[in-house]
């Protein structure tokens, strides 16, 4: 089977590893510092703090963000539960606002009519890669004492009008799960323009434990003596992991190239094909394409996911509309609340992308789907014509 999405590793990710694995630190050591000042560098030069995840990396963002009860945060539910769920954790209230009808993404018109003056955190999601409308967010947000927030699990490396995501809001996060753009096994990593929230966001990463010598409160202890200001958990990514994201780091724009143009592919293949829509670029976004969002017309997806996998083309559905999750349910939300979120979903089909995925993957791919389009399965029941 084609997995829909799939690491790259190559002899350079391996030799990266195995010198950590040989050395003095497995931990917390100088590997850790030099993915951070990489991540740092392609982000507008803000600060940058590893985490052990893109849900950890969410997670910090909100609670550096002040999000607690009685505070709303609005995100997309077209997205991974995480944007939304870390957010819910924290006992923030979450208020899905539509995407756009197009690109899926966070709808600045929907997110202008939900805000009120508990609203913390505004956090949309560039989804399969395409960057969402950070300089209308951003102007919702400031007039609303918000911070912005990029989860951008699926859009490092992407450029808006230039920018780099990174740069576009207060406050990014990336994944490193092996299916994202580049890997460290698991981990993840979250983006501050304030460098205040960054040096908060690396103790509470740490447990919350302060060691800065100039920052201590209690003196007289002795030279082994660290401190808890503000309590924290364990989500520090390691020299390990570390390793192979600055190995990964290094061939980012090979990988950004080699997705781009099999999007390009598929793009060609479909346009003018009855039956598919093909994803929406808007002007001066350049993606990072983590996802081929294509959507399947005529109520025909599940047919033609369940056609593509017998045919061992691993598809995928991304995503389920996050309120519809049964611990959304429960808490009240109901189906309808976002159309556009969830017509795109009723038609969303994610092809196989990722930078080693051949030419001759990608046309069997194409072949596999045209042809499905062609020949509708017959409807359960419906009487077989005999061949001769
Ligand atoms: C993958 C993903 C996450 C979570 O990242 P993990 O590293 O798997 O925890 C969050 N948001 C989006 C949009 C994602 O795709």
């Amino acid at each position: 089977m084609l997995p829909y999405g799939r690491q790259t590793i190559e002899d350079d990710d391996i030799d990266a590893v195995v010198r950590v694995l040989r050395g003095d630190w497995l931990t917390t050591g100088p590997t850790v510092a030099e993915l951070e000042q990489q991540l740092s560098l392609l982000s507008g030069g803000h600060d940058a703090v590893t985490c052990t995840s893109g849900t950890a990396a969410l997670h910090i963002a909100y609670a550096m963000a002040g999000v607690g009860p009685g505070d709303q945060v609005i995100t997309t539910p077209m997205t991974f539960v995480a944007t939304a769920s870390s957010a819910s954790l924290l006992g923030a209230e979450v208020v899905f606002a539509d995407v756009e009808e197009d690109t899926a993404l966070l709808d600045p018109a929907a997110v202008a009519s939900a805000v009120t003056d508990r609203t913390r955190v505004i956090a949309a999601v560039d989804y399969a890669g395409h960057t969402a409308d950070y300089k209308r967010l951003g102007k919702i947000a400031a007039d609303a004492g918000a911070l912005t927030l990029a989860d951008a699990a699926h859009s490092i490396g992407g450029l808006h009008h230039g920018r780099p995501v990174g740069d576009l809001a207060d406050i990014t996060t990336f994944s490193f799960f092996p299916t994202k753009n580049v890997t460290t096994g698991e981990g993840g990593a979250a983006i501050f323009k304030d460098a205040d929230l960054a040096r908060q966001a690396r103790e509470f990463r740490g447990v919350g434990v302060v060691r800065d010598p100039s920052r201590l409160r209690i003196s007289d202890e002795g030279p082994w003596h660290q401190e808890v200001h503000a309590f924290g958990l364990n989500y520090r990514l390691n020299d390990i992991g570390c390793a192979l994201g600055l190995s990964q780091l290094a061939r980012l724009s090979d990988f950004k190239a080699r997705r781009a143009a099999i999007v390009e592919r598929y793009n060609q293949a479909f346009s003018g094909v009855e039956g598919i829509r093909t994803p929406t670029r808007r002007e001066g976004v350049d993606p990072m394409w983590h996802l081929y969002p294509a959507r399947i017309l005529g109520g025909r997806r599940r047919e033609v996911f369940e056609r593509m996998r017998e045919a061992g083309i691993g598809v995928q559905v991304n995503y389920i509309p996050a309120y519809w999750h049964p611990a959304y349910e429960d808490l009240g939300y109901r189906r309808g609340m976002c159309p556009n979120a969830e017509a795109f979903y009723a038609e969303e089909l994610s092809l196989p992308l990722y930078p080693t995925l051949a030419d001759a993957d990608v046309d069997r791919i194409i072949e596999t789907l045209i042809d499905i389009l062609d020949r509708p399965r017959r409807a359960e029941g419906a009487p077989r014509r005999a061949t001769h």
